[in-house]
C-alpha cells in the first residue's frame, strides 16, 4: 500500500490534522499509509496533501482531509464493521473505511468517478470493497444492515431509508441543511432500536446529495 513520495508534505498534513483535534494515533497514521495522490487527477498531485477540498472532475471534490479524518472519529468504524459509503467520489475515503472496518459498500452516481476509484482501490490491492453506480440516497438494501454509515454530499434531511439500512448500535453521519451550508449530524441507533441525534461537526460544506432523498437534479434552488 505505500507510496512514499510526497513523504513531507504527508508529515505536514498529519500534523494539520492533529491540529484539528484528532489524536487517535491508528487514524493519523492512516493518512500517511494510504497516498491520497493515487486517487487524484495528476494535475493536483502537487496539491494533494494539502488540507483542502480538491476538484476530481465532473463538478466534485474530493473531500478536506481534517474533515474526514473527524469524520472517522465520530464513526469510529471498527475491524467487525460493515460500512456503507454514499458518494463514493476519489475512492480515498473508501480506502481510509477499507482498512478500519470488515466491508464497505460504496455508492457513487456518476460512473466514470466509480471506475476511477476502482482502479485506485485495485492499484492499491484493496479487496473489501464493493462498488455501485447509483442513487446512494436509497441505501444499498442488498447488504443492510450497516454498523457504520456515511454520507459526503449535502442532503436536505436525514434520508429514511438510510436510516432503516442503520443497525442496532450503527452510526450514521451526513451533512444536512441547505445547499449552501450544513452541520454533520450523527444519527446513533442504540440497542434497543432508539434512535439519537446530535451535530458531530458544524458549519460544513458539501456538494448536494442528488436523488430520491436528496436534492432534485433540475431545481438548484429548491427542495425536493
Ligand atoms: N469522499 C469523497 C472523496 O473524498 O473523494 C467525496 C466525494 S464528493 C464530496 C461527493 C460525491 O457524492 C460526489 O462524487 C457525487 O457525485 C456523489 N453523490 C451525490 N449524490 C449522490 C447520490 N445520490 N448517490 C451517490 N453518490 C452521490
Amino acid at each position: 500500500m505505500s507510496d512514499y513520495r510526497f513523504s513531507a508534505q504527508r508529515g505536514a498534513l498529519i500534523e494539520e490534522i492533529r491540529g484539528r483535534g484528532v489524536t487517535d494515533l491508528e487514524l493519523l497514521r492512516l493518512f500517511d499509509l494510504v497516498p491520497r495522490h493515487l486517487f487524484l487527477p495528476e494535475g493536483v498531485w502537487n496539491r494533494a496533501y494539502e488540507d483542502a477540498p480538491l476538484p476530481i472532475g465532473y463538478g466534485q471534490t474530493a473531500s478536506q482531509p481534517s474533515l474526514q479524518a473527524r469524520s472517522l472519529q465520530a464513526l469510529s468504524p471498527g475491524s467487525g464493521d460493515r460500512v456503507l459509503e454514499i458518494g463514493t467520489g476519489s475512492g480515498f475515503f473508501t480506502a481510509l473505511l477499507s482498512r478500519l472496518s470488515d466491508r464497505v459498500f460504496s455508492v457513487e452516481r456518476i460512473r466514470e468517478l466509480s471506475l476511477r476509484a476502482r482502479k485506485a482501490l485495485d492499484g492499491l490491492e484493496i479487496r473489501n470493497v464493493a462498488l455501485l453506480v447509483g442513487d446512494g440516497s436509497i441505501g444499498w438494501r442488498k447488504y443492510a444492515p450497516f454498523d457504520v454509515i456515511t454520507v459526503a454530499a449535502a442532503s436536505p434531511s436525514v434520508p429514511a431509508a438510510l436510516v432503516d439500512q442503520l443497525a442496532p448500535g450503527g452510526r450514521l453521519l451526513l451533512p444536512v441543511g441547505t445547499r449552501e451550508a450544513q452541520d454533520m449530524l450523527l444519527v446513533t441507533r442504540d440497542s434497543e432500536g432508539e434512535l439519537h441525534e446530535e451535530v458531530a461537526i458544524p458549519d460544513c460544506t458539501f456538494v448536494p446529495l442528488l436523488g430520491r432523498y436528496g436534492w432534485s437534479d433540475e431545481e438548484p434552488g429548491g427542495r425536493r
